[in-house]
């Protein structure tokens, strides 16, 4: 009885700090401060200062830094246009991540539009793509059961002898979305993002006969360091710990406030929240902020492989990315059957409306985390409808003004409840999934064939090769 009582406590506690503490805001807009710390810049670097000493002033236990090493890319100059019927400059390009740079004259050739870029989309014209540009725009086809990833359709393009890529935004705006081509490593061929605006012309020329686009990209691929920011609130005795991550870079374009800085906003105050109940939880909390995410989960995919010694000891990972975008609000459990089980309890407790899905995210940090079969928990509170795509996400106009602080704290509060529950949760809060099953939840949900392309399909042993 006294645990019950005294959670109860706690828990007024946290709810009515989310409601009034003024450094939940605060420490979003002092990210954002910072720019959009993309990976390799002064800004990212600044970032992992602040949070360190953030992690510090908030009185987190063995804070320390995870240096590893990675490829960074620089950008250069950038530019499109489409040279035939007519010579019409596609104002919006600019290069992906990871793009290689073209030679000065650049990469001139026809433009195959394959719309969404799915699979059945790319075959109907698997004749004419071998030396030309694929055109895909951000979409997913009307039926489509998961949201077709870029890496995706990048990849399928390169397989298919495609000379370029562009990707066009599905959603209006005059938006050129940014995102990487290959995790951590420069890309095959050179590759560029363009508003829905400038993909229409394209498209509506490319229905009257060949189109063809000139695309010049100066870039650079180059080793650097990086590294998470972990701290830790301990329990009264060592057991396995709940890790709760978030990535702190973003992209060069804007100051990455939706995508992640509201989900280290976030990170930040559970943290804060939490401190003061050193010792007296269940669980360990360990609070990573994770780096190079956006460079295709080049961070967590590092992480992971670093703690595999210990990697039982992770009881669950909860992924906080790009969560704070209004809408109604749940967790995708990734999958995990006792996951759910455990999450029905913990609602069902809460008197608040909330989905759980099992949707599995699998272009976030939760998915190194998935594969190896550690029970993973992405909270939201966004449209996750497939045809809304990331919104302003990845483009110049994911600001601060996008993110509610309302969401923000109506967060905090929802996560800070479930928290505080699964530390105190008197078992095992869900079990590691072997080889087996996980590869049954991937299939399940469709993902074998993206995560095939994108070359992180798990080693699942010999006996997969016959399969
Ligand atoms: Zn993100």
């Amino acid at each position: 009885m006294e645990e019950a009582f005294n959670r109860a406590i706690w828990e007024e506690r946290l709810i009515g700090q989310a409601w009034t503490k003024d450094s939940i805001y605060e420490n979003l807009e002092a990210l954002c401060d910072l720019g959009g710390r993309f990976a390799g810049t002064p800004g990212e670097a600044a970032a992992r200062a602040w949070l360190a000493e953030r992690f510090h002033a908030i009185g987190l236990s063995n804070v320390h830094l995870e240096w590893y090493d990675y490829k960074a890319w620089e950008r250069g100059p950038c530019q499109a246009e489409m040279v035939f019927p007519a010579r019409h400059p596609l104002a919006s390009a600019l290069a992906l991540v990871y793009a290689p740079p073209t030679s000065p004259s650049g990469l001139e050739a026809k433009v195959i539009d394959v719309k969404h870029g799915s699979a059945t989309e790319f075959d109907a014209h698997a004749n004419e793509i071998p030396g030309n540009i694929v055109l895909a725009d951000s979409g997913t086809p009307y039926g489509y059961r998961r949201r077709i990833h870029r890496r995706e359709k990048y990849m399928r393009a390169v397989k298919m002898g495609a000379a370029g890529f562009i990707f066009s935004n599905h959603l209006p705006g005059q938006l050129a979305p940014t995102g990487s081509l290959q995790p951590g490593q420069e890309a095959e061929i050179p590759a560029i993002g363009i508003s829905k605006e400038d993909g229409f012309f394209l498209c509506r020329n490319a229905r009257r006969g060949e189109v063809r686009v000139n695309m010049q990209i100066d870039s650079r691929t180059y080793p650097a360091r990086a590294a998470h920011v972990v701290g830790e609130i301990p329990a009264a005795e060592m057991a396995p710990h709940i890790l709760i991550g978030a990535h702190y870079d973003g992209h060069d374009l804007a100051e990455s406030a939706m995508d992640n800085g509201s989900g280290i906003a976030l990170l930040l105050a559970l943290a804060e929240l939490f401190a003061p109940l050193a010792g007296k939880l269940r669980y360990p909390l360990r609070f990573v902020a994770l780096a190079t995410e956006e460079l295709g989960l080049v961070g967590s995919t590092q992480y992971v492989d670093n703690h595999r010694h210990e990697i039982n000891d992770i009881a669950l990972m909860i992924n906080l990315d790009s969560g704070v975008q209004g809408g109604v609000g749940g967790f995708l459990y990734n999958g995990f059957p006792e996951l759910a089980e455990t999450m029905q309890q913990v609602i069902a407790e809460m008197h608040y409306p909330l989905i759980l899905s099992p949707r599995i995210i699998s272009a976030s940090d939760n998915m190194p985390f998935v594969l190896a079969g550690v029970p993973a928990l992405n909270p939201f509170r966004r449209d996750l409808t497939i045809s809304a795509g990331r919104g302003y996400g990845h483009t110049i106009a994911d600001t601060l003004d996008k993110v509610e602080e309302r969401d923000l704290r109506e967060n905090v509060m929802v996560i800070a409840q479930v928290l505080l529950r699964l530390a105190l949760w008197p078992g095992q809060i869900a079990q590691h999934l072997g080889p087996e099953l996980l590869m049954d939840i991937l299939r399940q949900q469709n993902l074998e064939e993206s995560l095939r392309l994108r070359q992180i399909w798990p080693d699942f042993g010999a006996a997969d090769e016959t399969t």
